[in-house]
């Protein structure tokens, strides 16, 4: 099992923005790392409680040999990845003590690439996984992916649900053994010296929607705060107590206009705002309203529809991106409901057209690069792209939504 594992995060870790270094070291002298990671594993285990010791063993056999990672100052990186994983959620998150986190798994189609990506990280364990709520967009791909992991937390919303989606997942959970527990405020996933994650709400199970039952999550490690809100719209950002101060806000429900009210945001206050939602999509997300009074606070914005995986490098002191900011703006959330495919074509063109600059100068890597001018979806390298007009270029790592948007393979590279 772990050879296969480290077979494949060899060969998919230069895919990845994950630590490649985990890769590389392995294959030289892995068994003495081996033991590094066990006992180095073993004594952060020592100082936490909210986990079963099972799950330290387990956790400490998978992610052997990346222990080691430093930063300038000494201290340990944490790597927050927002993944591209269409209109839905999903963050990986590789802890500074090398346990990982969990925080939703999109729609069922993409579980397989949520599993590749982990593992291309060099991880066949996730020590914390939090379903924010139980809409597919989160947690469709949650049976699978706990299916493929030894799982040892699962954090769950207080609200259910009744598709076959969500008993699925319960199902998934079961099996694995886990150890499962409610995210409702207050509740500590896990606190250790500077490194902390909280769920801060739902503070109530009155909630008008599913939406608003999503489980929000403070994590912190030294200086820095990263708040995952999950679908929470203005309905349970009101209801909040805690504070929310936070230097990375992952902007609730895809960037919807129902969510990231003013004061909200003004009590967030952060630097960095990430939007994940899938090209094109049917709801216009993200919609103007969310993208100008982000814009309007001089907040940085990252999108995955436009940007592909978000990766942020935390060492406690300061943040790093893989990507510039989008410039692009969102759809009117007026025009949404409405809106019929082309009409989200369009939008999607205008939004793409503006961020063309960044994806030449930053190391976002995209798979496939849109001619919005002839509808062809072509493979990155392939020569039809030099010959393209910038302004007919758009960039994306979504196939399937390239594909719904009307896009035809090229013929000359067939992506
Ligand atoms: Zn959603
Ligand atoms: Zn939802």
């Amino acid at each position: 099992m772990r050879e296969k594992i480290m077979a494949l995060a060899l060969a998919l870790a230069m895919m990845t923005g994950c630590s490649v270094k985990t890769a590389v070291s392995s294959d030289k002298d892995y068994s003495s790392e081996t033991e590094n990671g066990t006992s180095s594993s073993a004594s952060v285990s020592s100082v936490t409680e909210s986990s079963a010791p099972e799950t330290e063993m387990n956790s400490s056999d998978s992610k052997a040999e990346s222990n080691d990672v430093t930063n300038d100052n000494g201290g340990k990186e944490m790597k927050v990845h927002f993944l591209d994983v269409g209109q839905g959620d999903s963050i990986f998150i590789e802890l500074p003590d090398d346990k990982t986190m969990l925080i939703d798994a999109s729609e069922k189609e993409y579980a397989d690439r949520i599993t590749t990506y982990i593992y291309s990280c060099g991880y066949s364990s996730l020590d914390y996984v939090v379903a924010t709520h139980p809409h597919s967009d989160h947690i469709g791909g949650m049976a699978d992916v706990i299916g493929s992991f030894i799982v040892g937390n699962v954090i769950l919303s207080p609200a259910t649900h009744t598709t076959k989606t969500y008993t699925n997942m319960l199902t998934a959970i079961d099996q694995s053994g886990a150890k499962v527990t409610l995210g409702i405020a207050g509740k500590e996933i896990f606190s250790d010296g500077d490194l902390s994650a909280v769920a801060i709400a739902p503070v109530t199970e009155d909630y008008s929607d599913l939406n608003n039952s999503s489980v929000m999550v403070m994590l912190t490690y030294g200086d820095k705060k990263f708040l995952f809100t999950g679908d929470a719209e203005e309905e349970e950002e009101r209801t909040v107590t805690a504070d929310v101060k936070c230097d990375v806000l992952k902007v609730g429900h895809h960037g919807s206009s129902t969510s990231t009210s003013s004061a909200f945001l003004a009590a967030a206050s952060p630097e960095y705002a990430v939007i994940s939602c899938g090209m094109g999509n049917s709801y216009g997300h993200p919609h103007t309203e969310t993208i100008d009074k982000l814009k309007k606070a001089g907040i940085n914005i990252y999108r995955t529809d436009l940007q592909g995986d978000i990766i942020m490098t935390c060492d406690g002191e300061k943040i790093t991106v893989n990507a510039e900011p989008s410039a692009a703006g969102g759809a009117s959330s007026g025009e949404s409901k409405s809106e019929t495919t082309k009409a989200s074509t369009t939008t999607k063109v205008t939004a793409t057209t503006v961020t063309e600059k960044p994806a030449e100068e930053n190391p976002v890597s995209y798979s496939y690069v849109l001619n919005t001018n002839t509808m062809k979806i072509h493979r990155a390298g392939c020569s039809s792209v030099s010959q393209m007009s910038e302004e007919n270029k758009g960039y994306t790592n979504d196939y399937d939504g390239a594909i719904a948007q009307g896009y035809e393979p090229c013929k000359r590279c067939k992506p």
